[in-house]
């Protein structure tokens, strides 16, 4: 057994390469994950972090991160922030 002291490998790393060990499917949309395909692919494997590290999230923490598709954690992303689409003109002015 290799006694590995130091700094060899940042655990994020670590965490990621458990994650692709695991081949678990994408936990956002449930489809499975192509692990072999390049980052900037919307397909390719991402970490998500089930509570955001912004909020006190564990960012290395296996039970905080679970595999996603870029696209699906990209998506999760822009949720969170308020969409305002509808904008609702109040007609004040009476005819
Ligand atoms: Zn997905």
């Amino acid at each position: 057994m290799a006694n590995n002291k130091g700094r060899s490998g940042r655990p994020y790393r670590r965490l990621r390469a458990e994650l692709k060990a695991q081949g678990l499917p994408c936990w956002l949309c449930g489809q499975l994950i192509d692990y072999d395909l390049p980052y900037p692919d919307p397909w390719s494997f991402s970490v998500d972090h089930v509570r955001p590290v912004s909020k006190g999230g564990a960012s290395v923490d296996p039970d905080n991160c679970r595999p996603a598709h870029l696209q699906c954690n990209q998506r999760k992303g822009d949720r969170s922030r308020p969409v305002v689409k509808a904008v609702v003109f109040s007609t004040s002015e009476a005819w």
